[in-house]
């Protein structure tokens, strides 16, 4: 199953924006940030803070300042990425940061424009390419699904009833890890096709402008790609890997009041917050290594990327950041759980033939189609042979191999239309002969005709069939051959010389990295001095370094304590909500739901911890339905009850003591005739009459009784012929 099992850790990448033109006239002129792309180092200023204080360096594995380019981030820090997807690993990017620092320009950026197209469409280019120039023994299905995470609620994006849709449901196996059973995915075989799913999805994505963002996402986005990839191994048999990629894209981390949101947006917000804030938990349990406890089960979001955190998975977060001053304290905090990241370890492995891969289910489906298609071919054949008339094919007689399916298919078609045309003929000639007798003509048309019959109908079927198999199999997309690949060998060796290039810089940046860390230790070490005061004023430089980490350091645990203040009293603001909002509902309960309604309702509630909701339970427990199920009358007042037909022989032949209990009717009953009615029927003879005539219960309860008392007129076993019989008899009863 797994193969090469070791561990990495999370890749983190930080991104700056430029300033927008709010801020350039806002705030005062400058960028807080400062980038070193060739050490991967983000110096960070604090405006407010006296230029003696020392800047904060936090160091990472790539940096891009305001001036990159989408490609740089793609090429360097993504495409490795999407290559490991394709090999079978599971991959995930997430953007974190706070609101408008350009998580979405990143994951997404301008669809139209190649220069500023994102990682999301950049990846999607980099699968299909990697398809068409991959061998044509190997056979891929790329599937999509796109999920969003609004009020903490999962909702299906691509579901045509997305507004109207119930909120999905999480589970967790051991083979898959956490996922969406009941998420729908699409099958793409083209850019086109999966830029279409992610469109429609994006369409139907909550979004609403904040006072920071004119199109804030107010909703966790995550697409996921499924690559699934089947390749004839050393053993001669096919086997699958399946690579499934989560493009993310966070809801933006903001305050409140910085936000200008209320209502509805505040209630977003605070969500958003929670969820934001839960995965900073899971970073910081997962970082620090020591808690055995990681709170995934916190919020929808941190169970949705329990396996890209710390799990099974490669996983790459870019963190963004604004440049403005105003923005100093999200920024830090924004760093500060991306340099916590860079400690977190996955186990990333690749999926081998795993049992739910959909590859296998749509082979098995295609040739069992095809099974088909050729027994049909093959008996019909045969069929024709036996009746001696076959007609002339040209060329081979045997399509052999998936690459002849086409032309089988077509010379099937033919097949159908000489041997409808040769009948057609075959039936003028009858028509036409003048020495057959005209009752042989017309068997002998009749004959034509019903073969004709028969040959649309298998037509029809083989045509059906034909394009089933077609749908299945172009689902289904062959190394090199589906997708065209229109670039040229120019094209194509300047690409590799980019992905080259991006390779070494990166590689370039890693060494310098370690250089530096080597340098501070050794440097010291290497120290000799010639003279005392040399000593002296080697060890008061030292000094004067580590007072200034000292004073870094401190500075740290003060921004710490700052910040845990500050997310305090947002959570106290939030609760605040909370308790407001609770109260509101409780004074609704007390006043408008009558208590016994409200302890009815309150008794039928449950928690289920594992999907963190109140549920109700059934009203009948599922394993005593059956004992408290009410049973059904044996008899409907009035009406004779259904009994044997034995007993109704019994009965016929006369009283038997063992079917006296089989019909009520048997007992003794009291014959007094009802005043009134025999009243008013003797008194008005037409309305008795009418009263007989009118299916009423009146009747059905005269019919049985009649019945009682003349047991020995049944003769028939047949229940209509027992209700004639009472018919007969309720006058006499009547009168
Ligand atoms: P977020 O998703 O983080 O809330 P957006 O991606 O929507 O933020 O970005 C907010 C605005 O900033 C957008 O208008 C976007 O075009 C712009 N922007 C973000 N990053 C960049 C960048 N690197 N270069 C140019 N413009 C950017
Ligand atoms: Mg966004």
């Amino acid at each position: 199953m797994s193969k090469n099992k070791s561990s990495e850790s999370v890749k983190v990448v930080v991104r700056c924006r430029p300033l927008n033109r709010k801020e350039e006239s806002n705030g005062p002129a400058g960028c807080i940030v400062q980038m070193d792309l060739r050490l991967g180092q983000v110096i960070l200023r604090n405006p407010r803070a006296p230029t003696s204080e020392p800047q904060k360096t936090f160091t990472f594995d790539a940096v891009y300042d305001a001036n990159s380019k989408q490609g740089d981030l793609y090429d360097e820090s993504v495409r490795p990425l999407i290559d490991s997807v394709l090999a079978g690993f599971n991959g995930t990017i997430f953007a974190y940061g706070q609101t408008g620092t350009g998580k979405t320009y990143t994951m997404q950026g301008a669809w139209l424009d190649p220069e500023k197209r994102g990682v999301i469409p950049n990846a999607f280019d980099h699968i299909f390419t990697h398809i068409s120039r991959s061998q044509s023994d190997r056979q891929y299905l790329v599937r999509a699904s796109y999920l969003e995470i609004y009020l903490e609620e999962v909702l299906d994006l691509l579901d045509p009833n997305h507004g109207n849709a119930r909120a999905l449901e999480l589970r967790e196996s051991p083979e898959s890890g956490v996922y969406v059973p009941d998420l729908k995915s699409r099958v793409c075989k083209s850019i086109k096709e999966i830029e279409e799913a992610m469109n429609e999805g994006n369409q139907a994505r909550a979004v609403a402008a904040t006072d920071m963002n004119e199109h804030s996402s107010r909703s966790h986005a995550l697409f996921m790609i499924t690559v699934e990839c089947s390749q004839p191994g050393p053993d001669g048999r096919k086997h699958i890997r399946v690579g499934r990629l989560n493009l993310v894209d966070l809801a933006g981390s903001e305050r409140q009041a910085k936000s200008g949101v209320q209502g509805e947006r505040l209630k977003e917000a605070a969500k958003i917050n929670l969820s934001l804030s839960a995965l900073g938990n899971v970073i910081s349990a997962l970082a620090d290594g020591r808690s055995g406890h990681v709170p995934y089960r916190d919020s929808k979001l941190t169970r949705l990327l329990q396996d890209s955190l710390g799990g099974n998975a490669k996983t790459v977060m870019v963190a963004t950041l604004g440049p403005a001053p105003q923005h100093y304290e999200e920024t830090l905090t924004t760093l500060r759980y991306a340099n916590r990241a860079k400690n977190i370890q996955n186990q990333p492995r690749v999926n081998e033939d795993p049992k739910d891969a959909q590859l296998r289910e749509f082979q098995k489906e295609i040739a069992r189609l095809r099974a088909q298609l050729h027994h049909r071919k093959w008996s019909k054949q045969k069929k024709e042979q036996v009746d001696g008339e076959g007609w002339e094919r040209d060329g081979d007689e045997e399509t052999e191999g998936e690459e002849d399916e086409e032309e089988g298919v077509e010379k099937e078609a033919e097949d159908y239309v000489k041997l409808e045309e040769r009948l057609e003929r075959e039936k003028q000639d009858i028509r036409e002969d003048q020495f057959m007798l005209a009752d042989e003509k017309q068997r002998l048309l009749g004959e034509k005709e019903m073969m004709m019959g028969v040959l649309r109908k298998e037509q029809e079927a083989t045509e059906q069939l034909t394009a089933k198999y077609k749908a299945m199999e172009s689902k289904l997309l062959v190394g090199g051959k589906n997708i065209i690949d229109h670039t040229n060998e120019q094209q194509k060796m300047l690409e590799v010389k980019r992905h080259e290039i991006a390779e070494q810089t990166r590689s370039e940046r890693e060494i310098q990295q370690q250089m530096l860390v080597r340098d501070e230790e050794t440097v010291e070490l290497r120290e000799t001095f010639t003279s005392l005061q040399q000593e002296v004023d080697a060890k008061t430089k030292k000094l004067k370094k580590l007072y200034a980490k000292l004073q870094c350091i401190k500075a740290e645990i003060q921004d710490v304590n700052d910040e845990h203040v500050r997310s305090r009293q947002e959570l106290e603001q939030t609760q605040n909500e909370l308790t407001r909002e609770l109260k509101f509902k409780y004074l609704i309960i007390e006043n408008f739901i009558p208590p016994e309604e409200k302890n009815k309702i309150m008794n039928r509630l449950t928690f289920d911890p594992e999907e963190d909701q109140w549920k109700f339970q059934p009203l009948v427990p599922a394993e005593s339905k059956s004992s408290q199920m009410k049973k059904r009358p044996a008899s409907a007042v009035g009406y004779k009850r259904p009994i044997s037909q034995h007993a109704r022989v019994a009965v016929a032949m006369g009283a038997h003591s063992r079917y006296r209990a089989e019909n009520i009717m048997f007992l003794e009953l009291d014959m007094t005739p009802p005043n009134s009615a025999s009243l008013d029927r003797s008194a008005e003879p037409n309305l008795s009459h009418s009263l007989d005539n009118s299916p009423t219960k009146d009747r059905g309860v005269r019919k049985s009784r009649s019945w009682c008392q003349t047991p020995k007129s049944i003769t028939s076993s047949s229940s209509n012929v027992s209700l004639a019989a009472c018919h007969t008899a309720t006058p006499m009863t009547a009168q």
